[in-house]
């Protein structure tokens, strides 16, 4: 009997301990499993948030970019009416495109390098504001084809590409730049100035709808622009591009508005009347820019050419050596940088009783 007993007792035992087990796993497990989830959640949440953050930045960059070629899309409604009114087909369809171009890394190497050198009879008149330039550019002032090359939108990772260019055939030209601040862009904005080109104003923001809202608010970013290019370079630039032209049809204030303050600055506006075309979303190929650039020039006694000094425009830095060998192989031309002497080329017509009266 009390080995029985004893038997009974050690099996009680037995499965108390069982379920002291069993209560002990269930408890842990009960516990654990709760934690463990839970830091795998917040793992998948942080994940998330992350992923979140990042589709928050593109379609912000992508509202941007939306945004611009709404503009560009109205831009070139008004500019098709107005070459349909006898604006002539130079002018440009598209102004401005650093978006909505893939970035090309490489520059693709151009076949030939410039060959025949600088051409005879081009010298640099001189910008306005260093008039103690190089050479007295008698035959410039007397031919009868004067050509201006101006490169808007810069400073971009071609600046120094074109610098070199313009510089293998001694030639100087006008760039008008926006408000980079980054030390490349500082640098390429210096040099521009220190090659003896001149240094335009193309507004700092280059946003229109933050530009053309109110004349104060055009008065804030010129002032901008202004500042930082006298800051970076000692230069005090006296000609301005408006973003879009000044007959651009995204402003709602009369262009004539800003036009009249940028007379009592003393500073005077080109807009253009030939376009290379690179204003585009559309990268058009070396052929089409040379045509676009040189076909017109005859045509007028003053040219001015619009391109584009921007990331997303590499086949411009192709096109310029044959489209400036182009130019210099037609007779009595010259190419030049803008000055206070240059003719004004501009897409709306002023009232010179008015013009530069406040
Ligand atoms: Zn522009």
């Amino acid at each position: 009997m009390a080995e029985d007993n004893k038997r009974t007792a050690a099996a009680r035992r037995q499965r108390v301990q069982m379920l002291k087990k069993c209560i002990i796993l269930s408890a842990v497990t009960v516990v654990m499993l709760p934690v463990a989830l839970c830091f795998i959640l917040l793992d998948r949440i942080q994940n998330m948030d992350k992923t979140l953050d990042r589709l928050i930045n593109q379609v912000e960059t992508l509202t941007g970019i939306a945004g611009e070629q709404r503009q560009q899309l109205e831009e070139l409604k008004s500019r098709t009416v107005g070459a349909e009114n006898g604006a002539g087909k130079s002018v440009s369809a598209l102004e401005n495109t650093e978006y909505g171009q893939p970035e090309t890394d490489s520059v693709p190497g151009r076949e030939a390098d410039p060959v025949s050198g600088p051409a005879e009879g081009i010298q640099e008149s001189g910008r306005p504001e260093n008039p103690d330039g190089q050479g007295e550019a008698e035959e410039a002032v007397t031919a009868a084809h004067k050509v201006y090359l101006t490169f808007d939108d810069g400073p971009s990772k071609y600046t120094d590409e074109i610098l070199d260019i313009l510089d293998s055939y001694q030639i100087k030209a006008t760039f008008f730049v926006v408000g980079k601040e980054s030390d490349s862009a500082r640098e390429a904005i210096q040099e521009i100035a220190a090659r003896g080109h001149t240094l335009g104003m193309h507004s700092y923001s280059h946003k229109y709808a933050e530009i053309y809202k109110s004349l104060e608010d055009f008065i804030e970013d010129y002032e901008k622009i202004r500042d930082y290019l006298y800051e970076v370079t000692g230069v005090e630039s006296r000609v301005y591009r408006f973003p879009g032209g000044s007959s651009n049809s995204v402003s709602r204030i009369d262009m004539e508005e800003f036009a009249d303050y940028l007379d009592t600055q003393d500073v005077r506006f080109f807009d253009w009347n030939i376009s290379s075309g690179d204003g585009g979303a559309k990268l058009l190929s070396v052929e089409k820019l040379v045509e676009n650039c040189t076909e017109d020039i005859e045509r007028f006694e003053t040219s001015v050419i619009l391109m584009h000094d921007s990331a997303a425009k590499s086949t411009t830095v192709e096109a310029l050596p044959t489209i400036i060998e182009n130019i210099l192989a037609l007779e009595d031309t010259v190419i030049l940088p803008i000055t206070e002497d240059t003719e004004l080329v501009q897409h709306i017509q002023r009232q010179p009783e008015t013009a530069g009266d406040q």
